[in-house]
């Protein structure tokens, strides 16, 4: 083993101990675990009690049936005496504990580290900086974008004796941060790549804001930067500094040139010399962090002649793990941009939660970087793999053969290169599992993932499961603790998907879900979703499938529920899970307060049914013009469900807030509330909370023709063309979900970075679009839906509509960064 384990007295030593209860004094360190979900390396593990939304301390007990010994606890929060075999360092915070170890840990290595901070682009520079510097050196760098107060401690954590450099990523978001992080991470070369103008919240000011990213210099030998990002703010005191910009820097830059449309050369002076790169691509964000990369190779002593030969292939970076649905039902998770162990550690963490399917197949290329250390390296694999118990292992590569013998317990099938496995790929059988793919960059393992792909068209709705998490944290934040969470899935999920959607759901530990059919509920249930779900107009003819399945109807009339209490009694059923349905305004479902006593009686009846919730709509909470109203429904709701719960005598969950009620009604959030719509980024209109988009839909630009004034776009000649212009035919119409009302100019779409209009009627699977003298090429990804509040303004529809109208036949794919 290269990673080093700490004894008990060194940990005690590295962090700031208020007491130690040690049962047993021969315990090893060697695996920091914070999250109960995610438990490996229990043997050598430490698991730190943090006090986030989910305070850690709750999950002593899971952990410790699981085999944790060791833990690092906050004062009076867990009954130590119920553990009498673990060991308890008793510490004022938890998180501050796991920096300090992290840090301690940092300091056993001489070798580099870079630290990279700024607005955007950190993770970018740092994988580029990966390519740029690895045919030197051994790098560990921090792992997709972890780097916040935990991710940095953890990518710090994975520091080993086999490497030669670190390249650390450091986020933040509010004052005194960086501070914390910069005494963990000790960079001796520190970049800032860019400063955004907008001044964040969390700062009091811009250069608030740009001082506390600038305390990463603190320790720093070397310092990059571009001094316009800087502005005003004072610069720590650092021995060297290398700048780039237009005036007078380090490496001044002169002027851009477009290359053959695609690429980019970049001219500066250096040394009194004039100097340049071409990389390949023209947006301006990607010339910023090449920019940056360059000054940091020049810095670090780099002939211009290598960094400009590998400048020339660097590559799009594909920073996100990406679920598809595959042939025969299979979901694809393709990560086949990078190969190595702490990536895969996050692709079958990802795997994992996903339920849908019995089985799990990894195809896993070599691992490029593993030359000295391959014996660990593979022994690892082998044991991540058989932790996360993957049904089928299928290999690629000469390396992997070699270690072919560490695989034999599992059923492994390898192939010497990727044109092998692709030969072979008919023959081998995939159906209903998940599928992860991971390659290192030179199996191309693209090519594996086209063959494993559903086909489809080019137009896809992209789902970001970590905006998705986002927002149900943000409306987590502002609820009490004892308040539940109903997640609407209704509608495929508002047009965001199925399974998927309620996997992470359910991951995320929401109480309830709810879906309109009975049918949505069965999917969800053959999915392997085990969460309560309500169905919220059951007809009486799927009862029996409701039943079969477990899902719980709402029932909004005596006729249903008279109906139900029948079915349950003739198969002897008791107290099965109800939920009743309140119409105090909608008029659209449920029953009318004067029948309360007529229910009660009927409730009173029978044992077949037990009330699980009570609930009701609100018609207008989102509106300040309807407060009143809304008043009156929160009255004639709370009368309603006071006078049910007297009669009933055993409690029941009362819920009334949607979401926009859940910002702006915070009296209504009662036992449970129901989130729909801001799930999926789009809050309430005078909602605060800083929600993400989930979805994105895109296509890309089929043909390109250029029109003369006086011509006409389209049927019925509706488009006409007042000058020369070039117009560009994306494939998505009214069939995909585009609606007709954004026809002749009133909808548009962005095509880098800019918006352009529609032109003529929009065709059942084409759209037209007026590209006017912008540079654009075929093949040029199109932003369909970017704000859906003013696009769904503009045509007189709610962004609910435009959401769940995205058609079945646009393939969805849900990524996670
Ligand atoms: C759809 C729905 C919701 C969710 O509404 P949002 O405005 O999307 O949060 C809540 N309750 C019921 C009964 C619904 O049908």
């Amino acid at each position: 083993m290269h990673k080093r384990l700490y004894s008990l007295d060194e940990v005690i030593a590295a962090i700031t101990t208020i007491q130690a209860i040690i049962r047993n004094p021969r315990a090893q360190i060697g695996n920091l675990l914070y999250d109960t979900r995610k438990l490996t390396g229990k043997a050598l593990g430490l698991f730190f009690a943090l006090e986030g939304r989910r305070d850690g301390h709750g999950y002593i007990a899971e952990a410790y049936k699981a085999g944790v010994r060791n833990y690092v606890v906050a004062p009076n929060k867990v009954a130590i005496d119920r553990y009498p075999d673990a060991n308890f360092l008793i510490v004022e915070s938890p998180l501050r504990a796991i920096q300090e170890l992290a840090s301690f840990h940092r300091q056993r290595f001489n070798y580099p580290v870079i630290g990279i901070t700024g607005s955007n682009g950190k993770t970018i520079v740092k994988e580029w900086l990966y390519e740029l510097l690895s045919p030197e050196y051994r790098i560990i760098r921090s792992p997709k974008s972890y780097n916040s107060q935990l991710g940095v401690a953890l990518s710090l954590w994975e520091m080993e004796d086999t490497y030669d450099l670190a390249i650390i990523e450091a986020g933040i978001s509010k004052e005194g941060e960086m501070n914390t992080l910069s005494r963990m991470i000790r960079p001796t070369i520190a970049i800032l790549t860019t400063i955004g103008r907008a001044h964040a919240a969390g700062f009091p000011s811009l250069e608030a804001k740009i001082g506390e990213k600038l305390t990463l210099f603190t320790s720093a030998t070397q310092a990059i930067y571009h001094p316009g990002h800087i502005g005003e703010a004072t610069l720590p005191t650092v021995e060297n500094t290398f700048t780039w910009g237009d005036g007078d820097t380090t490496l001044q830059l002169l002027h851009d040139e477009l290359v053959e449309g695609h690429r980019c050369r970049i001219h500066a002076r250096y040394n009194g010399a004039e100097i340049s790169i071409t990389i390949p691509f023209t947006d301006g964000a990607a010339r910023e962090n090449a920019v940056c990369c360059w000054a940091t190779l020049l810095a670090m002593g780099y002939e211009q002649s290598v960094i400009a030969d590998r400048m020339t292939r660097l590559r799009p970076m594909e920073m996100r793990l990406e679920m598809k649905r595959g042939i025969n039902n299979c979901s694809v998770i393709d990560d086949s941009y990078s190969n190595d162990l702490s990536s895969l550690v996050i692709a079958l963490d990802f795997m994992k939660r996903q339920r849908q399917h019995p089985s799990y197949t990894v195809i896993l290329s070599d691992f490029p970087e593993s030359d000295q250390r391959e014996e660990d390296l593979y022994k690892r694999v082998k044991e991540l793999l058989q932790s996360n118990k993957i049904n089928r292992l299928i290999s690629v590569g000469e390396t992997f053969m070699r270690h072919h013998r560490k695989f034999s317990a599992m059923a492994h099938l390898h192939f010497p290169d990727t044109d092998a496995l692709l030969a072979a790929l008919p023959t081998l059988v995939f159906r209903d599992e998940t599928i992860l793919l991971k390659g290192a960059r030179k199996f191309a393992f693209e090519r594996v993932s086209r063959a494993l792909m559903a086909k489809s068209h080019e137009t896809v709705f992209e789902i970001n499961l970590n905006a998705l998490e986002h927002n149900l944290n943000q409306y987590r934040s502002i609820l009490p603790s004892q308040v539940k969470l109903m997640a609407m899935v209704k509608a495929f999920s508002y047009g965001s998907g199925s399974f998927e959607i309620a996997n992470l759901l359910q991951f995320n530990q929401v109480d309830y879900l709810a879906v309109a059919y009975v049918d949505e509920g069965v999917e969800l249930r053959k999915s392997g979703i085990h969460l309560p779900i309500m169905v919220m107009s059951p007809s009486t003819s799927s009862f029996d499938a409701l039943l079969a399945h477990s899902l719980e109807p709402e029932l909004f009339s005596f006729s249903v529920f008279d109906e139900f209490v029948r079915l349950l009694s003739s198969r002897g059923l008791k107290d099965y899970p109800i939920h009743i349905k309140i119409d105090t305004g909608m008029h659209r479902l449920g029953f009318s307060p004067d029948e309360v006593g007529l229910l009660i009686d009927r409730l009173g009846q029978t044992d077949a049914v037990k009330v699980q919730s009570a609930f009701s709509h609100l018609v207008a909470s989102d509106d300040p013009g309807e407060d009143d109203f809304t008043g009156t429904q929160l009255a004639a709701f709370d009368a309603f469900t006071s006078r049910l719960q007297h009669a009933l005598g055993y409690p029941f969950l009362r819920h009334i807030a949607n979401t926009a009620a859940i910002e702006r009604w915070p009296g209504a959030q009662l036992d449970m509330v129901r989130l729909g719509i801001g799930l999926y980024g789009i809050g309430s209109r005078q909602g605060t909370l800083p929600l993400q988009p989930a979805g994105t839909l895109k296509t890309t630009v089929a043909q390109l023709r250029k029109v003369r004034a006086g011509e006409s776009i389209g049927y019925g000649r509706k488009g006409r063309i007042m000058k020369d212009s070039t117009i560009a035919t994306v494939k998505i119409g009214y069939a995909d979900g585009y609606d007709r009302r954004f026809g002749n100019g009133v909808g548009y779409m962005t095509v880098r970075g800019r918006a352009v209009p529609t032109v003529g009627d929009i065709c059942m699977d084409m759209t037209m679009l007026d590209v006017g003298s912008m540079d654009v090429y075929e093949g040029d990804e199109v932003i369909v839906f970017g704000d859906m509040v003013a696009l769904a303004n503009s045509i007189g529809t709610i962004p609910y509509e435009l959401l769940a109208g995205i058609s079945q036949r646009v393939k969805r794919v849900y990524y996670y960064e």
